[in-house]
């Protein structure tokens, strides 16, 4: 079942961490993890990220969509997958901020 996710979400207006429930806390540390490695290795077509598949441990794949900015990210041993949108100029976009 893929884990579709709207990182705002879990931030308040002003971009904030929203109060959150123990799931939603581990949730959201493996998603920015998420953020953080595809970020870094955007201009990369797929790169690994730096959290492995809450499943089954795992290794995962993450990309950034170049059309919609999309983060994707696939677990190569169980197929676990999910996107995350509206990262952008979050805490977690770790982006060379001189290029854009
Ligand atoms: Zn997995």
């Amino acid at each position: 079942m893929a884990l579709i996710t709207n990182i705002q979400h879990f931030l308040d207006e002003d971009g904030s961490l929203a109060e959150l429930n123990f799931e939603s806390i581990e949730l959201l540390a493996f998603l920015t993890a998420i953020i953080e490695s595809a970020s870094i290795a955007y201009e990369r077509p797929v790169s690994l990220a730096s959290v492995n598949c809450r499943k089954c441990d795992g290794e995962i794949e993450v990309w950034v969509d170049p059309d919609s900015h999309i983060i994707g990210w696939e677990c190569l041993e169980c197929g676990e997958e999910g996107s995350i949108s509206n990262w952008e100029g979050t805490q977690w976009d770790k982006r060379d901020d001189v290029r854009h």
